[in-house]
């Protein structure tokens, strides 16, 4: 029996506010990729499938604190008074954006930290992509936000589930799942650094909000165990970063090996002290077909996933893996996103899905759809 819906947490307080008018990409200026038709695109699929999908608009308020668990307060007050000095500075209207990103060569000459707009602005900032814009941090409050209301959700749907295995009236092979259709999305962030169009890890704040659940108990009696699944196109440094040294959750990425960020992604970054051995890698080349793609993804789940015994799965759902991707891209096609998310769904594990990339405007609702009704049996 397969799930007869599945719920997509959303709200148009964090798809729309954010909003910059270009950015620079291989030194041309060009319009903004990851804008708010990407999400009315998804949006308007699922709503024409609404017997795969219910659509849930509604935020709930959890506060600055699971937020501060994962970035550093400097980090976001930056976030939040930026575009305000910045426009007070004379900066340009579209956004800010660093002019001077302390290189670890110019960083290592000395200590200094000015606290003029333009200082920060490259302090907290890695790339020329994260554009500040007025409304920039109101939505990314609300992306995590409307993750963290999911999640809240995932851990009720997760608890019915494990009733009814337990009762016999429903199959492990079959378990829920959510999904929160965000952006700006999250990847990308550091603890105290924005890049690659993300400004708050929403994945890495509702993976921490799990775990800090006092009533959350795991399997061994300590916190609830998640295992993060990043399967969009680019390695989500951000995540790594966050997660690096900690033993839960399980960090899991597919990405390109020679792509975007460039610096991070190598499967010898296996995590550190108490994390070593939960940072899983797996670069792979820019030639992954469908069938690579959910090969490696198999042996991904069987040698790491299962093994780790999580309690939940959470995954940082990007399609830019999709071959006509214009700014990213493997060979893997709107066929091969169902078997993706049976994959998924063979994990047995209740999983939240959070919206990272994906660019490719006119197939995002089909590719997206096809992640989500392959984990749900219906494709
Ligand atoms: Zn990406």
């Amino acid at each position: 029996m397969s799930h007869p819906l599945m719920k997509v947490f959303t709200s148009t307080l964090c798809t729309t506010l954010h909003t910059p008018q270009y950015e620079f990409l291989s030194g041309a200026q060009t319009h903004y990729y990851e804008s708010p038709e990407r999400l009315e695109a998804i949006l308007q699929y699922l709503t024409s499938n609404p017997d795969s999908f219910e659509i849930m608009e509604h935020v709930e308020d959890f506060g600055y604190e699971p937020i501060k668990r994962v970035h550093k307060q400097d980090f976001l007050e930056y976030l939040k008074t930026a575009y305000e000095e910045w426009i007070k500075e004379g900066g340009h209207p579209n956004g800010v954006l660093p002019a001077t990103i302390p290189h670890f060569k110019l960083a290592r000459l000395g200590k200094l930290r000015p606290s003029n707009i333009l200082a920060k602005s490259g302090e907290f900032c890695f790339d020329l992509s994260a554009v500040i814009t007025k409304d920039t941090f109101k939505a990314a409050w609300n992306a995590a936000q409307v993750t963290l209301t999911a999640t809240k959700d995932l851990v009720r749907i997760s608890d019915e589930f494990e009733k009814s295995v337990a009762a016999g009236t429903v199959s492990r092979e079959n378990p829920p799942g959510l999904y929160a259709l965000v952006r700006p999305p999250g990847h990308h962030a550091q603890s105290d650094v924005c890049g690659g169009y993300c400004f708050m890890n929403n994945v890495a704040i509702a993976t921490q909000w799990l775990i800090d659940q006092p009533d959350l108990k795991g399997k061994d009696g300590g916190p609830k165990k998640i295992a993060i699944l990043d399967i969009d196109f680019h390695h989500g440094n951000g995540t790594q970063e966050i997660f690096y040294t900690v033993s839960n959750p399980l960090y899991t990425s597919l990405h390109s090996n020679e792509d975007y960020p460039y610096f991070s992604g190598s499967d010898l970054e296996k995590g550190e002290g108490e994390g070593l051995g939960f940072n899983i890698n797996i670069p792979l080349p820019h030639t992954t077909t469908d069938d690579d793609y959910v090969e490696t993804l198999e042996k991904l789940i069987k040698d790491h996933v299962i093994p780790y015994q999580a309690d939940y799965i959470i995954v940082s759902l990007g399609v830019d893996t999709f071959k006509d991707d214009p700014i990213a891209g493997f060979l893997v096609t709107s066929e091969g996103y169902p078997r993706i998310g049976n994959a998924i769904r063979k994990i047995g594990l209740p999983t939240l899905f959070v919206q990272e990339g994906g660019y490719c405007i006119e197939k995002l609702g089909i590719n997206v759809g096809g992640i989500l009704k392959g984990y749900l049996g219906k494709a």
